[in-house]
């Protein structure tokens, strides 16, 4: 029987990165086996996890392992599995494209880091899975069949741009790679990864508690001994060759804290999330009580945001284990959405071991531990930004936006959030300020936090809307990560105080007597401008729904707010970009009575009602407004044309 072979050509980003392994001069080649090996583990949760609902798999779990098989002669190294394995569909899908962010993120920071010579560490950084072979090895084979097939497939590639698939043959389901390995003289310093004590050491470096045996046929060596128990010389030892497991199989999260290294923890993060920077910080913690029942937890704060982030098929998460038997990845309920940044191990002493998603998302345990893991984190995060400072600043930065989403996800923890989070406020240009700091400085008469959201702080830095805090040294929150503009729908008060968009409705500020004064003063004028406010009111019809003096101004003589009540435009854009339909809001012009464009503008409204200087510096104000809170001109032609007129006559004059 002949078998067909056919060939495909890698995807793009899969060929770059092929060049980039088999070109690389990364001096940790190594790493390509703690790569093979957790991909290994990987299949082998994954069956185990399957088998809990499907009984013809059940009879696969029973001896799971990894196993290593070295040949000197042949200079090859396999990584056998006997985990989920793959079928042809999944060795075209999974291994001749890229669907991993990390790498696309890896080949991102190649480019961008293009000649210099930190390129070699971007790959131990990144980890790039299953191509790092290519850096030790000429030629890769993988013989896999899926554990719900009888068909086996090898997939073979050069790492030349094309790789081949056939139809072969597996006993058992399960995934071996083999590599035939570059030979050794034509690298300075290259390891031989087919000797016993090289591949020893490398397990015992990255992959000592990967939960499965790692086993490697070892050659023992039996001397015949005298009766001192000394070696008889000019006797051959007896040749015999054993199993030997390499790696400790302990669940580092059972350990006591003390005795486990950093590099331990650091190496156990790297191969729970594939993610290959350094953790920012680590979690080890013990629950006991009875609404959650005993268990234990190993959690990590990444030191930055991965695309697992906003897409969650690549989340790694949290992995259940039950009395420290693996039962799944990435299990979301455990942890609410808003802290999905978060990775590690929770492994509960009291579920049952055949618990299935579905229970899990009534299990009031798991409710429970849930809610005892998310005050966890925020404990530690709110330790952290008074102990740690520094790094605070970096995780925040990384994850913040993420954790204010559990303003309105989770109102239980709210008040929490709130406590930790730091807002950059007018008050400083580099510092992020808490609330609570900022109710501290808050001034006597001041009942309510006042906030503005926009696109950048340069753009609300600048917004006329602030003119009369800034003269009257209010504070003001500058809000500008895009959940913003969603919390602040959600969340109205901390601590007693309202939260006060400075966008919105009418502002007065300072003492109760000032601001009836400057209620009254208000009145007063907008009697005298009366109509020259619906006059333009008329003109403006269109994109506005009342036009008003303003006690916001100071120096600018026009603003757009809009109603205490209705959308502002950031958030009318969000929804946009969403998909969702949603109507236009007209907004309210507010005008500034002590401006001279405005005082002026009046006595021509005086001297000719019907003057049409009235529309044009009407829609030349609602423009310039429009501009300065980063909005876009409907058309910006027109409004162009208005200026250069204007321009001209002040020529002409
Ligand atoms: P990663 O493991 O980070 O996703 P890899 O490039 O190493 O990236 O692997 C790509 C995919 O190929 C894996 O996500 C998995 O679906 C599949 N895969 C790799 N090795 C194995 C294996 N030994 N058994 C089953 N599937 C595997």
């Amino acid at each position: 029987m002949t078998v067909q072979t056919d060939t495909f050509e890698f995807k793009t980003e899969a060929k770059q990165l092929l060049d980039l392994m088999i070109h690389s001069v990364y001096s940790h080649k190594e790493i390509f086996l703690r790569e093979l090996i957790s991909n290994a583990s990987d299949a082998l949760d994954k069956i185990k996890f399957e088998a809990l609902t499907k009984d013809q798999l059940r009879q696969y779990t029973q001896d799971q392992h990894i196993r290593i098989e070295s040949d000197t002669k042949n200079n090859t190294l396999t990584v056998h599995d006997n985990g989920i394995g793959m079928s042809r569909e999944d060795l075209v899908q999974f291994i001749g494209t890229i669907a991993k962010s990390g790498t696309k993120e890896y080949l991102k920071a190649l480019r961008e880091n293009q000649g210099k010579p930190s390129i070699p560490d971007l790959i131990g950084q990144f980890g790039v899975g299953f191509y790092s072979s290519f850096m030790v090895a000429d030629k890769v084979e993988i013989v896999s069949r899926k554990a719900t097939e009888e068909k086996a497939w090898k997939w073979e590639s050069k790492g030349d741009g094309t790789y081949s698939i056939a139809e072969s043959e597996r006993a058992e389901p399960g995934t071996s790679v083999t590599l035939q390995l570059k030979k050794i003289e034509e690298e300075e310093n290259a390891q031989d990864f087919t000797t016993e004590w090289v591949l020893r050491d490398l397990i015992k470096k990255y992959s000592d508690f990967v939960a499965y045996p790692i086993r490697m046929k070892v050659e023992k060596r039996d001397y015949e001994r005298d009766s001192d128990g000394k070696i008889k010389e000019g006797v051959e030892p007896k040749i015999s060759f054993q199993d030997d497991v390499l790696n400790s199989m302990k669940a580092i999260w059972t350990r006591p804290e003390k005795d486990v290294t950093e590099t331990e923890y650091k190496e156990f993060y790297k191969h729970i999330s594939h993610d290959w920077t350094d953790p920012l910080k680590w979690i080890v913690y013990k629950a006991e009580g009875v609404s959650t029942g005993d268990f234990k937890g190993l959690l990590y704060l990444p030191s930055k945001a991965g695309s697992d982030l906003f897409f969650s098929d690549l989340a790694k998460g949290i992995q259940l284990y039950i009395k420290r038997v693996f039962i799944m990845h990435d299990c979301k309920e455990l942890i609410p959405e808003y802290l999905r940044f978060v990775k590690g191990v929770v492994d509960s002493d009291e579920l049952s071991l055949n618990i299935s998603r579905e229970i899990l998302q009534q299990n009031k345990q798991i409710q429970n531990i849930k809610k005892s893991v998310s005050r966890k984190v925020l404990s530690v995060i709110k330790t952290m930004k008074q102990d740690e400072p520094e790094k605070f600043k970096t995780f925040w930065k990384e994850f913040g936006p993420v954790i204010k989403e559990g303003t309105f996800k989770e109102p239980d923890d709210r008040e929490r959030i709130l406590e930790t989070t730091v807002f950059a406020t007018t008050h400083s240009s580099t510092e992020l300020y808490t609330l609570d700091q900022y109710i501290e400085r808050m001034k006597t008469s001041q009942e309510t936090i006042y906030f503005i959201t926009g696109e950048t702080r340069h753009t609300i830095e600048t917004s006329p809307l602030l003119e009369s805090f800034k003269e009257k040294g209010y504070e003001v929150l500058l809000l500008t990560d895009p959940v913003d503009e969603v919390w602040v729908n959600f969340v109205f008060d901390y601590k007693g105080k309202k939260f006060q968009s400075i966008a919105k409705g009418t502002v007065e500020l300072g003492s109760d007597e000032e601001k009836k004064k400057a209620e009254e003063d208000r009145k007063q004028k907008e009697a005298g401008y009366k109509s020259l406010l619906e006059c333009i009111k008329g003109k403006l019809d269109e994109n506005i729904k009342e036009v008003r003096l303003s006690s916001r101004l100071t120096s600018s003589p026009a603003c757009l707010v809009s109603d205490r009540n209705d959308m502002t435009p950031q958030m009318e854009a969000l929804l946009k970009a969403t998909g969702k339909d949603v109507p236009r809001t007209k907004r309210i012009l507010e005008i500034n009575p002590s401006h001279p464009i405005i005082v002026k503008l009046q006595s021509v409204f005086e001297k000719n009602s019907n003057d049409p200087m009235i529309e044009d510096y009407g829609n030349l104000l609602f423009g310039q407004a429009l501009i300065a809170e980063g909005g876009k001109l409907a058309d910006p032609a027109i409004f162009n044309k208005k200026l250069n007129d204007l321009m001209m006559k002040a020529l002409i004059l």
